[in-house]
């Protein structure tokens, strides 16, 4: 019998818990180890920013589902992990043994990289807000309903080595929407300061027509932005950013007021996980073979977020590359195979597609990309805007937790309609 432990209970996390389940007999052990007890559907988060989503509605109590399934669940924290003895401390001091792990934590969020970022909840200097967790989602809302009181300049975007650049653009969006809704943009003037070196790069060099299609949108919403942008520190109500030209040297200074602002971070990868020797790079990101297998500790497996994946170009200010949902669900697809054929004695051979597909809501309307593979030059490269997407995006959201209740992380309609489109998770190994 063996011990597969799953640590991160995420997009990634959960969906990998259930093909890992579904694809071993029985008499293997699957248990999934979570530093809370609730799912939360992150791609959510800029909705219940503001208001337009009740914390209920995108998280879920993790043990029963899982339970369901035959999966151990334990609510615990990881604390260190011995890869040469294969045993994980839990943060009460259990001890638990594993033959394989897959690690699937998530980002840390980076916020001390610039002085007076980040909510003081997430460690951060308390200026600028977050929406990388429900709890900061929920407490930008709580600022966001003073703020209608008293409206006046927002600053949205994202930090120096910043990788997750959808969901800027989403909720500067979102709140363009919101604040129209209520007969209240005329009074709050929008900038969007990112360390990208053009609107639309979105840690991707650009997907298809992405740069017109965004600075477009944000030209007839009448928002500002700064691109090169090294925010070097925030203090109450003011960002201060140094921008730089395309050979990197110093062009403006800016010191960008604000009532309100939320800024995405840098990502790290967790502490527990970067303290492993010759694991990960020096952020802290798994270093993996193709088979999602750590290059030093082969019965390590990682997927999500936590992995190390280099940029895609270099930009003046650093920048990543983002990992979207499919792509970290093709990598779990990797991992729950690559496990089951060990197991039966063959080798690993089984490599995700890193397909990268995204919904970014815009409010009333959205924008869909599809970049086939994500590292130009790409088979597929489109980038698309319409109301259809801001509706696609609702399905999804109800979609993806509904296939979280079931415990079935790629059912089968889903697998043909992707199919039809060219769409699928695992490469062919057989060609
Ligand atoms: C605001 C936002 C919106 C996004 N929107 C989209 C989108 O619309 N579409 C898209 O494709 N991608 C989107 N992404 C990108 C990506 O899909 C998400 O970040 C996704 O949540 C990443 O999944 P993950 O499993 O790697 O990490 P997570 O979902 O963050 O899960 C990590 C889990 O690990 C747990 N954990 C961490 N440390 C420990 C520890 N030491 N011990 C035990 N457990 C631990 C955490 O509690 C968490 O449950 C978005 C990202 C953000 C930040």
């Amino acid at each position: 019998m063996a011990h597969i432990v799953i640590v991160g209970a995420g997009i990634g996390g959960l969906p990998a818990a259930y093909e890992i389940r579904e694809l071993l007999p029985k008499e293997h052990k699957v248990t999934v180890v979570n530093s809370v007890d609730y799912f939360q559907f992150v791609p959510s988060n800029p909705w219940l920013a503001v208001g337009w989503r009740q914390r209920e509605e995108i998280t879920l109590p993790i043990a029963p589902y899982l339970q369901r399934k035959g999966i151990a669940f334990i609510p615990k924290a990881v604390t260190a992990i011995d890869a040469t003895a294969s045993k994980l401390t839990l943060n009460d001091g259990e001890v638990l043994d594993y033959d394989y792990l897959v690690i699937t934590t998530g980002p840390k969020l980076s916020f001390s990289e610039v002085p007076g970022a980040g909510p003081t909840s997430g460690g951060g200097g308390g200026f600028t807000h977050s929406i990388c967790s429900v709890d900061h989602a929920q407490e930008f809302f709580k600022d966001y309903e003073k703020f209608l009181e008293n409206p006046g300049p927002l600053v949205i975007g994202a930090m120096p080595g910043a990788s997750c650049f959808g969901p800027a653009y989403e909720f500067a969006f979102i709140l363009d929407t919101d604040l129209r809704k209520r007969k209240l943009r005329h009074k709050v003037p929008i900038t969007f300061v990112t360390s990208e070196p053009y609107i639309g790069h979105l840690g991707l060099g650009g997907v298809g027509d992405s740069k017109s299609m965004l600075e477009s949108e944000m030209r007839n919403r009448d928002m500002k932005w700064i691109t090169n942008a090294k925010t070097t520190r925030v203090e109450e109500g003011k960002l201060f950013v140094t921008q730089l030209d395309d050979l990197g040297k110093d062009y403006k200074e800016h010191e960008v007021a604000f009532i309100l602002s939320m800024m995405l971070p840098a990502f790290k990868g967790v502490d527990a996980v970067a303290a492993v020797p010759n694991l990960c790079n020096p952020r802290g990101f798994v270093l993996i073979d193709e088979f999602q297998r750590s290059k030093t500790h082969r019965n390590i497996f990682s997927a999500g977020v936590c992995v190390a994946i280099p940029p895609v170009e270099a930009t003046p200010v650093a920048t990543g590359t983002p990992k979207t949902g499919y792509m970290i669900e093709s990598m779990v697809g990797a991992i729950a195979h690559n496990i089951r054929d060990e197991l039966e004695g063959k080798p690993a051979v089984h490599k995700g597609t890193w397909n990268a597909i995204c919904l970014a809501d815009m409010g009333d309307t959205g924008a869909a990309f599809v970049a086939l593979p994500q590292i130009p030059p790409r088979n597929v490269n489109w980038f698309k805007k319409g109301k259809w997407v801001h509706l696609a995006k609702i399905a999804f959201e109800k979609y993806f937790i509904r296939k979280i209740k079931k415990g079935n992380s790629e059912p089968i309609y889903e697998k043909y309609v992707m199919k039809s489109l060219g769409i699928v998770r695992l490469v062919d190994h057989k060609k």
